[in-house]
């Protein structure tokens, strides 16, 4: 069997984000307003700050007002309730983003409930999984990771995925569910599996369609995937590589990617697959909710 087709996330994110910077141009023509978002990050974690440097610097670079707001691990929950709802009220932000994890003292869900619905550019409210739930996709804003990945989807098998039986592994809210309902949308026969499934593997094999996202690095094998199916891997996952010297590391995904290409029709490599995809629906959604604000008509979507 030929080798599958090595999906390109960094080019197709790099699409998107031209087409979100013209559209940003031409909202800022006609209404004299600059998307604006605000990204907050509590505490120090590392991993957090380079995820909030790459937010904010691709904002600038769709031609976004681009807010950052730091604060220390200590802060009390209040500071960050009240920085919120700063935020909710000032008209040049359309969009918030509280980056986590938050420390353990804070309570996460107060502070995402608390986000305006129509600045929450994560997704992650429950008005807004309540919309993307029932379909009112021109109300809803959809989290970025599963939007990323059915534009991936969408430029390897074209618009239609009609009919297609779509196998999620993983069932979190902020990637698994919000994936499985925006498939249930395309008209895929949807399928969630989780850690309590059984049998997966021959799960997996009845899917023409894969969205692996568990954080199990290169747990889906290759001779489970059917021949030709299209699989999405979400999984980061850093692992020991003591061939790149001692102590060092790389990333893998959810999917044993050297046995998949064998057998898939099209991948997803780890990095450079659903990775870029994020942050470029991070900008998709802030331009959508600042059009909303605005009172302007929804723009087709970005497929
Ligand atoms: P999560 O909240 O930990 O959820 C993992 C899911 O995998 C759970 O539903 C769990 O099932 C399921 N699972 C665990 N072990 C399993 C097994 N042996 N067989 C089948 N299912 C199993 O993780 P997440 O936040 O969704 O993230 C998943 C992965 O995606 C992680 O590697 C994360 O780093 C990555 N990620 C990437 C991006 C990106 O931008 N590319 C964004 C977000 C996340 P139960 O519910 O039964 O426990």
């Amino acid at each position: 069997m030929s080798e599958a087709r090595i999906i390109d996330g960094k080019a197709i994110a790099a699409s998107v984000r031209d087409e979100i910077a013209n559209r940003a141009a031409a909202l800022i023509e006609e209404s004299g307003v600059r998307p604006g978002l605000a990204v907050v990050l509590v505490g120090e974690d590392p991993a957090s700050q380079v995820y909030v440097r790459n937010k904010e610097a691709t904002a600038e670079a769709c031609g976004f007002h681009s807010v950052k707001h730091t604060m220390p691990a200590s802060a009390p929950e209040a500071d960050l309730l009240n920085l919120v709802e700063t935020l909710n009220n000032d008209p040049a932000i359309h969009g918030i983003l509280v980056q986590l994890p938050l420390p353990g003292h804070i309570d996460e869900s107060k502070v995402l409930r608390l986000i305006k619905p129509e600045k929450d550019v994560d997704g992650f409210h429950p008005v807004n999984v309540g919309l993307l739930t029932s379909g009112e996709m021109d109300s809803a804003l959809v989290p970025c990771t599963p939007a990323g990945s059915l534009v991936l989807l969408k430029r390897t098998l074209g618009d239609t995925l009609a009919g297609q039986n779509a196998v999620v592994i993983g069932r979190s809210n902020i990637v698994g569910k919000p994936m499985a309902s925006l498939l249930l949308q395309e008209s895929c026969t949807v399928t969630i599996a989780h850690s309590r499934t059984r049998d997966l593997p021959s799960v997996v094999r009845a899917a023409d369609i894969v969205v692996a996202a568990v954080g199990r690095p290169e747990m889906v094998k290759g001779d489970w995937i059917k021949p030709g199916a299209t699989i999405i891997d979400v999984g980061i996952n850093r692992i020991p590589a003591p061939e790149r010297g001692e102590g060092k590391t790389r990333l893998v995904g959810d999917v044993a990617f050297q046995e998949a290409v064998g057998h898939a029709g099209a991948i997803t490599p780890v990095p450079g697959g659903v990775g870029p995809m994020t942050i470029a629906m991070l900008m998709a959604n802030t331009l959508t909710a600042a059009r909303r604000q605005l009172g302007l008509p929804e723009q087709a979507p970005i497929f």
